[in-house]
């Protein structure tokens, strides 16, 4: 293998935009149908990735609800956590922020939130004890969900989880869903009670959504972003601000956002001064990980090395991590890019 592609496979890496579900690989999901007697499309590993590969959006909820449905106990969320941080691990990806709908869980199951907040708990101790990497919880809202006690419950749980895990309530699912004036209310209790909201828009939806997701929610970083290049105005106040885009292309060209990655606004976004970080979003689906997302930056956008050690520095600044360990955090990535540089000779 060339050094690049050695370097970027090695480099520490932080990840912000992934959900849990959507992070389950066809062995673990064939693992948990087979132990709750679940049919699958296919019953083989080879077979379930075939299904898995992306087609168009609705055959994408289909693998998301058949996940889901495979998941029915809190022992089941734990293994999912656990073999979603294994993976993390393998990928030096030592810190992420993920998405994770305990509202599904609950509405299809019945699970208690603190029940699923446990298990995804004990992961994360085994994970810190045995493999070194760490991640916490944006508990999100769906643009599906329409009544206001359901959106407003979600709320509560981001809240009563915060210092266990959980860093921000999010809100997610069919961008053109919901409109964003619905979730004023339940971002507002998150703020007064110091808890961050972080918004998926202007993903599916034009630049407005952005706006909408700025001004009435105050978000943190913005999930995903990109139809930000369509709209000046837009862009110098993101560069201005510099509040985090998720960026996570491969989603984006999968799911028709871009027409391909050589078309893909992440290079321009990054010319015009915006803050922005590298993300897999559902890395299965799209048949991605967070490693061949960098690599993917590197062979059509023409980045080279530094260009990504900055784009990783950039998700270290853009957790809602503490300063003090952001601060910690880069200083021993850049330690280690010295090193990793070193031994590879590149
Ligand atoms: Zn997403």
């Amino acid at each position: 293998m060339n050094p690049s592609n050695s370097f970027i496979e090695q480099m520490p890496k932080v990840e912000l935009h992934v959900h849990l579900e959507g992070a389950t690989t066809p062995t673990t999901l064939l693992h948990l149908a087979h132990k709750n007697k679940i049919a699958l499309p296919a019953d083989t590993v080879e077979g379930l990735q075939e299904w898995y590969q992306f087609r168009d959006f609705r055959h994408f909820v289909e693998i998301y609800l058949t996940s889901s449905q495979c998941i029915q106990s809190p022992e089941d969320i734990e293994f999912i956590a656990r073999e979603f941080l294994k993976e993390q691990a393998r990928q030096h990806i030592v810190y992420s922020e993920v998405t994770y709908t305990a509202y599904t869980h609950w509405k299809q199951k019945g699970i208690p939130f603190d029940e699923q907040l446990d298990a995804i708990n004990r992961a994360r101790a085994w994970a810190q004890a045995n493999l070194g990497v760490d991640m916490q919880l944006i508990i999100d809202m769906l643009r599906e969900e329409p009544k206001r006690d359901n959106n407003m419950l979600v709320a509560e749980w981001a809240v009563s989880g915060m210092g266990k895990g959980v860093v921000a309530l999010g809100l997610a699912g069919e961008e053109s869903a919901g409109p964003t004036e619905r979730y004023i209310e339940m971002v507002r209790y998150a703020h007064e009670n110091g808890l961050s909201a972080i918004i998926h828009a202007g993903e599916i939806v034009g630049a407005h959504n952005i706006w909408d997701a700025i001004e009435m929610l105050g978000t943190a970083r913005i999930g995903h972003g990109v139809t930000a290049i369509h709209d000046a105005e837009l862009l110098a106040y993101l560069a201005q601000t510099q509040i985090p885009l998720e960026v996570c292309p491969t989603s984006n060209v999968a799911l028709g956002v871009a027409r391909s990655f050589e078309e893909h606004p992440l290079p321009r976004l990054k010319q015009h001064g915006l803050n922005v970080t590298v993300n897999s979003d559902d890395p299965p689906m799209f048949n991605t990980t967070l490693t061949r997302e960098y690599q993917k930056c590197m062979a059509h956008f023409g980045f080279d090395l530094a260009t990504l050690e900055q784009l990783v520095l950039n998700a270290v600044r853009a957790t809602l991590l503490p300063k003090m360990e952001r601060s910690q955090m880069e200083v021993a990535f850049r330690a280690r890019f010295d090193s990793l540089h070193t031994q590879l000779g590149c």
